[in-house]
């Protein structure tokens, strides 16, 4: 099957509401223009120097989504263009993200991205510190940044009721923060391998790679 093709399909398996982001990192822009080319506008990327060159090179009109760990100090390549940070994990990254906003007159949205799997490999804050974060005085003086969501990562497993579980938690978090914060809007949950469950627990976002763009090479 082609880019194209497994677009199509995916596509038609999405409910109204739900965003496609293409995750695009490791391929080159000709796949991407080909996903393009179907009419794709939203990719994400998980290394800021990559994301930069292809965001130099290929057409304005797409929109580059920040999906994986972030360093402070890669923040200011991105500020200028980044549509959405799906990964923020601390009040210093958020801070940061801020500060190089302002340089360009921008508010960047932003994700808090949830500790939700049993893995401790994976990135994230808890509940608590999900609190301590939008209730201090420091995140509510922020101008050059809107928080608009949360996302996370289930556990990597074909545990389908495990994953099914952590999206479910992760959708009652969602749900509560709502309650508290204006402009919460965004569930970013959901992968090639898990995307269905995710749909069904709630997700508004799903990040895309290997279904469309086929298995990464790394080497
Ligand atoms: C790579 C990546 C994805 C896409 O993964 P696939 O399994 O290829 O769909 C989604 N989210 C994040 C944070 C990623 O790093």
């Amino acid at each position: 099957m082609s880019i194209q093709d497994n677009l199509k399909a995916i596509k038609t398996e999405l409910p109204e509401g739900v965003t496609l982001v293409a995750v695009s990192k490791t391929k080159p822009n000709e796949a991407i223009m080909e996903a393009y080319e179907a009419g794709q506008r939203v990719f994400g990327e998980n290394k800021v120097q990559e994301m930069t060159q292809k965001w130099e090179t290929l057409p304005k009109d797409i929109e580059w989504h920040m999906i994986g760990h972030l360093q402070r100090n890669k923040v200011k390549y991105m500020a200028e263009f980044v549509s959405l940070v799906h990964g923020v994990d601390s009040l210093r990254l958020l801070q940061e993200i801020n500060k190089q906003a302002q340089k360009h007159n921008r508010v960047i949205p932003c994700l808090l991205q949830m500790h939700i799997a049993e893995e401790d490999t994976k990135f994230g804050l808890d509940e608590s510190e999900l609190q301590e974060l939008v209730q201090s005085e420091t995140f509510k003086a922020m101008e050059n940044i809107k928080v608009v969501g949360l996302m996370g990562m289930a556990t990597y497993t074909s545990d389908k009721t495990q994953v099914r579980k952590e999206f479910a938690h992760l959708k009652v978090i969602f749900d509560s923060l709502k309650q508290e914060l204006s402009d919460i809007s965004v569930l970013s949950m959901g992968m090639s391998g898990d995307y269905t469950l995710a749909i069904e627990e709630g997700s508004t976002m799903v990040r895309i790679g290997s279904s469309i763009f086929g298995s990464r090479n790394y080497s």
